[in-house]
């Protein structure tokens, strides 16, 4: 066991095992010459909303303009601020951006990682004066007025949705899920009593088809969810240049449209998500069993309300650098998401903020470690993955230097 290593993803064998199918699909587009759109996309967009559990689907060329877009058409404009969270990829706040408002930081929970609504309320209270014509924050740090909330559901685990969804009502709020690495997680809202998956329970929600993500297309790609028909319209138009009919342009827009290749390996794919899904839980489940009781390492925390899609698994420790180390030296691949906050990003050094005003960020991205996690994780690369890490722990730390 010790001689085998252990990749952080393995991307091939899912597409080793799938090629004849998706050889087939790429035969078809050259054969009808249908690279854009058509009815490959319509079929996608059809079979993923229904995996959503939502009415619509639109099909676009990456997560970021997915969410660029879903921004734009609920309604966020130029002069607007948007709330987030900074321990996110860096798309989330550059979606805000381009959309032409500003991000600004709410702190995250120690335990799921994700935004904390009570941080939330609190920054609304503390933070914020309220305009008297709209009902809607005006915040004090930028002056301006907060439109929207992009809870970002971290790791395929979703955020605590019934009281963001709370506050968002209170505020006079729009809700847009970055849903970019939780297709197919599921939150149980209590207000509703019921399963609610992601992309379903905000005005709009973004997801990616980057190649890693739970679904991955073999390039770029991406999608806006909703329930709401004018959302639909305006991402459409914004996909495609604004226009509503061809050469006629309502807006301006962008190329940011879902090509029919990737639309039909998508579908392809998709009837194989459920299962995928199941296997990272499976594998989530062990490595819970075995690493939740070793000392020094802090496991994945899935509430009751949550069932997580482990788009990464996610652990803590104090030393992560050395761990990091001895992992690789044992032939073990690890990654860190992610190792600086966007409030510190050299990116983002004219929004102001720095080191300290985010302590929970900042003490947990310090600390993450993402342990090797895709369905095709076999048991012997696993056991090696949990022996390692109790191995590295269990010696005393003066022993190891
Ligand atoms: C991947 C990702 C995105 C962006 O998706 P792209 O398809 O790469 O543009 C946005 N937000 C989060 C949280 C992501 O993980």
């Amino acid at each position: 066991m010790d001689h085998i290593d252990v990749p952080f993803l393995d991307l091939v064998t899912p597409h080793v095992e799938m090629e004849e199918q998706l050889v087939a699909e790429f035969r078809a587009a050259l054969r009808t010459a249908g690279f854009i759109g058509g009815k490959p996309v319509d079929n996608f967009e059809a079979a993923f909303a229904e995996f959503c559990d939502t009415r619509y689907c639109v099909g676009v060329g990456s997560g970021t303009d997915a969410l660029r877009f879903a921004l734009t058409a609920a309604g966020v404009a130029p002069g607007d601020s948007v709330l987030t969270v900074a321990n996110t990829f860096i798309a989330t706040t550059e979606a805000i951006t381009q959309a032409g408002a500003m991000p600004e930081f709410v702190e995250i929970d120690e335990r799921t990682y994700n935004i904390d609504p009570r941080k939330l309320r609190e920054h609304l209270e503390q933070n914020c004066d309220r305009d008297p014509e709209s009902g809607r924050p005006r915040s004090r740090r930028t002056g301006q007025t907060i439109t929207a909330i992009v809870p970002v559901h971290l790791y395929g685990q979703m955020a605590d949705m019934d009281p963001i969804l709370k506050l968002a009502e209170e505020y006079n709020l729009l809700v847009i899920e970055d849903a970019c690495q939780a297709h197919g997680a599921e939150y149980f809202s209590n207000e509703q009593q019921r399963w609610r998956k992601a992309g379903s329970i905000g005005i709009a929600a973004a997801f990616s088809f980057y190649p890693g993500k739970n679904l991955g297309a073999c390039g770029e790609a991406g999608a806006v969810t909703t329930n709401d028909p004018q959302i639909v319209d305006m991402s459409r138009k914004l996909r495609d240049h604004g226009q509503a009919a061809k050469y006629y342009h309502d807006v301006e827009g962008y190329n940011g449209r879902l090509d029919a290749i990737q639309a039909r390996i998508l579908y392809a794919k998709l009837t194989h998500l459920p299962l995928w899904n199941m296997e990272r839980r499976r594998l989530a489940r062990h490595y819970n069993e075995r690493l939740a009781t070793v000392e020094g390492l802090v496991a994945p925390f899935e509430p009751q309300w949550s069932r997580a899609v482990y788009h990464l698994y996610v652990v803590r420790v104090q030393d992560r650098q050395e761990m990091q180390n001895i992992l690789k030296g044992a032939g073990v691949a690890t990654g860190i998401h992610y190792p600086v906050p966007l409030h510190v990003q050299q990116a983002y050094r004219a929004l102001g903020y720095s080191n300290g005003d985010l302590p929970i960020t900042e003490r947990v991205s310090a600390e993450i470690l993402s342990l090797p996690m895709y369905p095709q994780l076999n048991q012997e690369r696993q056991a090696k993955v949990i022996k390692q890490i109790k191995e590295c722990l269990m010696v005393p730390s003066s022993a190891s230097r």
